[in-house]
């Protein structure tokens, strides 16, 4: 568990900016009123993900709380005002962010910083630029913000990491990384990674003004100048990435089933007849389950119908455990599931459907009296040359689920 060192002279912003991280962010908080105090706990009870220091300490003022702090612990400033010469050194010191305590909402952005320096190990941002000096600041940069950082020094280096490193979110883009054929080389990036999954800023001189327009029209999302302020920096990567987080969410929210996170029909639908076009073309088997929970409306009646969603949530959560990576699980109606698995014949997906059925079966869901156990029904079905369309396939899997119910549920039947 990540933990949080919390320097201010006010026991009372102290202890409600302390619940509120312990609270939101599950993470750790060790406060302090003095710099001394502070600078005794990052030796003892360190490391730190960052501590967030007030300037009006008992013992120390804003210099001083940076020059002691800023290379024992990840340092946030969190301060009432702040003149531009002020802000220039503290960036100069190397703190990682400053925060201006202005209202309640300062105290917002001080959670999200600190859950943003907690998720950055997972967000990999690639330095792409010629100049080997400027590459490594920029990397030093961005390795304060805990990001995965990657340096490429050349056109090929880029392309590579591109196509390697999955969880890429963000290049920083040298305008002069190819010359001239720097927009040809963006848009070889964009032939892998579309701008919903990866952000581009170009960094350019005030005079490649020109081939900045033509990146931003190949498919950069921004620019900056090189000679950007650390201030600039961190707020252009941060807003970068927030826009693509926003619309990855945008687009996971349109595919996912709210209550069980379960992919939706249409996005079954849509990735069923992807994969059964590759089965049509002889690329590969592929089978699919549909599961009806048994007695489901009794479960509704007797318990409740919050107890129902739990026991749904329970079993997608059951069938989740129960795939390989490569299978897709939908929500297709309110107590139907369907499970799509590629490279999967039918005696495999009976196999699966067992069990499945099995881990159903064992499960116990807790309720306030007891615990309540749920059985589910499923039909499987493998592609065949009858079948025209993932539609067929979906019906012959109904077909099997409709016998397995007539003949006492709780059981698997193929087509
Ligand atoms: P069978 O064994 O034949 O499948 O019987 P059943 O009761 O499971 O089937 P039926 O289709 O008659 O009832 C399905 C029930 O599922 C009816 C509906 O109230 C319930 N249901 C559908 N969607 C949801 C949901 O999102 N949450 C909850 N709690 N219940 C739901
Ligand atoms: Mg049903
Ligand atoms: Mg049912």
């Amino acid at each position: 568990m990540n933990r949080v060192l919390l320097v201010d002279n006010s026991k009372s912003l102290l202890m409600a900016l302390s619940e509120m991280i312990r609270s939101r962010l599950g993470m750790e908080v060790v406060c302090s009123l003095s710099l001394a105090d502070a600078m005794h706990a990052v030796k003892e009870e360190g490391p730190f993900l960052a501590g967030i220091f007030g300037t009006v300490l008992v013992d120390a003022e804003a210099e001083e709380i940076v020059r002691t702090a800023a290379q024992r612990v990840p340092t946030v400033i969190f301060t009432a005002r702040l003149d531009a010469a002020t802000q220039i050194m503290l960036w100069e010191r190397g703190i990682v962010d400053y925060v201006a305590k202005e209202s309640m909402e300062s105290f917002e952005h001080v959670v999200s910083l600190l859950d943003r320096l907690e998720r950055n190990p997972g967000v990999g941002v690639l330095v792409a630029h010629n100049d080997a000096a400027f590459r490594r600041r920029v990397a030093g940069l961005l390795a304060r913000h805990n990001f995965a950082v990657h340096e490429a020094a050349s056109p090929d280096e880029m392309l590579l990491a591109v196509q390697n490193v999955p969880d890429l979110r963000l290049i920083l883009l040298d305008a002069r990384l190819d010359g001239a054929a720097t927009t040809k080389r963006l848009n070889q990036v964009r032939k892998i990674r579309s701008k919903e999954e990866l952000a581009v800023i170009v960094l350019a001189k005030p005079e490649d003004r020109h081939s900045v327009a033509r990146l931003i029209k190949f498919g950069a999302s921004g620019s900056m100048s090189d000679d950007f302020s650390l201030e600039e920096f961190y707020s252009r990567v941060a807003l970068n990435l927030e826009n693509i987080e926003t619309l990855n969410r945008l687009r996971e929210s349109a595919i996912r089933d709210l209550l069980t996170g379960a992919y939706n029909r249409r996005h079954l639908l849509e990735r069923g007849g992807e994969e059964f076009s590759q089965h049509q073309r002889g690329n590969q088997r592929l089978s699919l389950i549909m599961l009806d929970a048994d007695h489901f409306k009794a479960v509704n009646d007797n318990y409740g119908h919050e107890t129902g969603d739990e026991v749904l949530r329970r079993i997608s959560d059951t069938v989740r455990k129960a795939l390989r990576q490569s299978d897709l699980f939908a929500r297709i109606g309110g107590e139907e599931f369907v499970v799509l698995a590629p490279g999967t014949d039918g005696r495999g997906a009976q196999e699966l459907a067992e069990r499945i059925r099995e881990a159903i079966e064992d499960l116990r869901i807790p309720l306030n009296k007891g615990e309540l156990r749920v059985t589910a029904s499923l039909g499987v079905a493998e592609a065949a040359s009858s079948d025209r369309s993932v539609e067929d396939l979906l019906r012959r899997a109904d077909l099997a689920l409709y016998e397995a119910k007539q003949q006492g549920r709780n059981r698997v039947r193929s087509a």
